[in-house]
């Protein structure tokens, strides 16, 4: 392996994002698209588009079906809602695919993957995003659908597994991942041209071109349900915004784990919840203002 641990701190993100200037507009700030959520997981949708909102998003818009969305309506009146066609059980279906297809082209990045469940209609609608020649941010189930099927994409790509998640996707048992995570995650980045995104204590950001970095901030209080869907709209935001897959994934990665670590001390590692990592998001942004 010829992998180059780069070092990766506040000053690297302090120089990541983009400063707003005066005559910005929702349109220049980034358009997202996001593909979440299911009528049983319909907190992993809200958690995604809610961080995306509060990570400089200027416009986002939740392809999701309908019980989903009469949620988002109430949570998250910022958000704009795409109705998805679903099957009996509530899972979106093939006949999404055109609608999505459509609305990827007036947005500037893709989030596909949380809560949206395991079903063929799932993996039908990965297929087409998959396709599209937009930045494409795939977590959970997106990841699921995907398996172990090699990706052949040329536009930007950021894949956010954990633990359990990287073996489905490379075959690799957690023993073997964990004997040696970073060569793991630099062979999955380089073989598929992809930003790899290893989860957990000391997340691993590895790119297609062998560079790699180990987060440091973050603690055990992120171990909660939503807190991965929340690193993936932040991630998806910035690649809206226009940061390369490497630079997102990093930036992403870094703020999720800073804005935990400002809702511990607020709330505890013990008492917080993935929306307090959402509502310190802010104060995490305020040097780019
Ligand atoms: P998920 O498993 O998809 O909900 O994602 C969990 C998120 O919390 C990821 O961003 C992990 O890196 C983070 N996380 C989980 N456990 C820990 C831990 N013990 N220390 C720091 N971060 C963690
Ligand atoms: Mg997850």
């Amino acid at each position: 392996e010829h992998s180059m641990l780069l070092p990766y701190d506040r000053a690297a993100f302090l120089r990541a994002l983009p400063r707003l200037g005066p005559l910005e507009h929702k349109g220049s700030r980034g358009k997202l698209l996001i593909v979440a959520g299911s009528e049983r997981m319909a907190g992993a949708a809200l958690m995604a588009a809610g961080s995306a909102l509060r990570s400089g998003c200027g416009y986002v818009t939740l392809a999701a079906p309908e019980p989903v969305l009469a949620a988002a309506r109430v949570r998250l009146p910022e958000a704009v809602a795409l109705p998805l066609p679903c099957d009996a059980q509530g899972f979106l279906d093939e006949r999404a695919v055109p609608l999505l297809r459509e609305a990827a082209g007036r947005n500037s990045a893709v989030l596909f993957g949380p809560g949206l469940g395991r079903t063929p209609g799932v993996r039908a609608a990965l297929e087409a995003v998959l396709a599209l020649q937009k930045p494409l941010m795939l977590d959970a189930d997106g990841l699921n659908a995907l398996g172990g099927a090699p990706l052949r994409r040329t536009a930007p790509t950021v894949l956010t597994p954990h633990i359990v998640e990287f073996s489905r996707l490379t075959g690799l048992t957690v023993g073997e991942i964990e004997a040696d995570p970073v060569s793991a995650a630099v062979r999955y980045a380089a073989d598929n041209s992809a930003v790899l995104v290893l989860k957990g204590p000391g997340t691993i950001v590895a790119a297609p071109d062998g560079s790699v970095s180990v987060n440091d901030s973050g603690n055990p209080g992120l171990a909660t349900a939503g807190s991965g869907d929340v690193l993936s709209g932040v991630t998806g935001a910035f690649l809206a915004a226009g940061l390369d897959a490497a630079e997102a994934a990093r930036a992403a990665v870094f703020c999720h784990g800073a804005a935990g670590d400002l809702a511990a001390a607020r709330l505890s590692q013990y008492g917080m919840t993935a929306t307090d990592i959402i509502e310190s998001l802010p104060e995490l942004l305020r040097p780019f203002d």
